[in-house]
């Protein structure tokens, strides 16, 4: 393994806490049995299944028979999305979502266009947020759910779902909101935002890989989307991920354990991190919204420069950051997200997502900022353009 010392990816997966490892190791061991057995091994698993649905259940404020685990917060929002369109198919067609969405929605809904369902993509402003007045006029008689996510992964935007859930509601349709990024760096009760569904996942916040959850708000039937056993209420099939729903327990608990001192910590790293960026190095754009933003987000456009070359120089001096180009994903085409603010093609591909983690320390962040400006500079210095420009000075 390569050796990674200064972590700001955290907005694409975050570490295991060492709490959170402890506490799921006795499941692989002594505590290995099928939750759904009727002997004691399984039993006993069964039961801390269901201490660990009540601490999660807390954490969002939701009770217990209202929360249903999956295998990642992919699945949750694949569940929430066709089992609304499937169950109320007879009722309409149309969804309404935003343009910046994570691919698990938007996939999902282009998935479910070519079956014949109606999508509506809401544009965002140049802050990356939603207009409620075009949510409105968007809704129409066939309209069964909007999806519109809590915060964004890449440019760190809070989308305002108490609004949006209030207009849903007045509307009387199904309200499902992606709070992946927003779990454990925002508080959150769904029910007193007035959310319908909710999804979350486990490595967002220190948890393990391959766990997530559902709230589906009580009364509200939607289709299945896993099927096979009577696990999770007879609603999510498959024998339970035992460690890993301990351990997104394990990790709710203690990410939402005296949030507000965390949010403030780690709001005031990234605001030091922006006010230093925009301080030492010439033509940089913030990304996304200056005060409805993620307490770990920082999004940097820089001209003049390719952001997968950023991140190749950055990673030679052992930094593992995000650019907002998905080349990583075999496609060239810049961000979905970063289009839909307005930024032209050649600034989305110059773009740099900086994602501080609740393990992060300033020394940390004052290593970043003393490598990013001259490896900016120097990626400059390779483009005509630059020279251009420079020369205009
Ligand atoms: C990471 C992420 C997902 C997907 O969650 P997985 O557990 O990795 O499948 C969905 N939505 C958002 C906003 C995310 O950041």
């Amino acid at each position: 393994m390569s050796k990674t010392t200064y972590y700001f990816d955290n907005a694409a997966t975050t570490p295991v806490r060492k709490e959170v490892l402890d506490a799921m190791m006795p499941f692989f061991t002594e505590n290995y049995g099928n939750a759904s057995s009727i002997y004691e091994v399984g039993a006993r698993s069964k039961n801390y299944i269901n201490e660990a649905r009540k601490i999660v259940s807390d954490a969002i404020g939701c009770y217990e028979n209202e929360l249903f685990f999956t295998a990642s917060g992919s699945e949750a929002d694949n569940w929430a999305i066709k089992g609304v369109a499937y169950s109320k198919k007879s009722k309409g067609n149309h969804i309404i979502t935003s343009a910046i969405e994570h691919h698990a929605v938007l996939h999902t809904l282009e998935f479910l266009e070519k079956q014949g369902y109606e999508v509506t993509y809401l544009p965002v402003d140049e802050y990356g947020q939603i207009s409620l007045d075009d949510l409105k006029n968007a809704i129409k008689d066939s309209t069964i759910l909007i999806t519109i996510m809590y915060a964004n992964n890449e440019i760190g935007t809070i989308e305002p779902i108490k609004e949006i859930a209030k207009i849903a509601k007045e509307h009387n349709v199904i309200f499902h909101t992606d709070a992946v990024q927003a779990v454990g760096a925002v508080p959150i009760n769904v029910h007193e935002l007035g959310v319908d569904m909710l999804s979350l996942s486990g490595h967002k916040f220190n948890g393990p890989k391959g766990v997530g959850a559902l709230y589906i708000k009580k009364g509200l039937r939607i289709d299945n989307l896993i099927h096979g056993g009577a696990q999770e209420s007879n609603r999510r099939a498959g024998t339970e991920n035992t460690p890993g729903i301990i351990g997104l327990a394990k990790a709710i608990e203690l990410a939402t354990t005296n949030l507000n001192e965390k949010i403030e910590r780690v709001s005031k790293l990234r605001d030091y991190t922006i006010k230093e960026i925009e301080k030492r190095i010439p033509y940089c754009r913030l990304n996304g919204h200056r005060t409805d933003r993620l307490c770990g987000n920082v999004n940097f456009s820089f001209r003049f420069i390719e952001g997968e070359s950023l991140l190749l120089m950055l990673d030679l001096k052992g930094v593992a950051a995000s650019s907002g180009s998905a080349c990583t994903s075999g496609s060239l085409d810049p961000s979905h997200v970063l289009l839909a603010i307005g930024l032209p093609h050649e600034i989305a591909h110059g773009s740099l997502r900086i994602s501080i983690g609740y393990q992060n320390t300033k020394e940390e962040i004052d290593y970043l900022l003393d490598i990013l400006p001259p490896i900016v500079e120097r990626l400059r210095q390779m483009s005509p353009l630059y020279d251009e420009i420079k020369g205009d000075l």
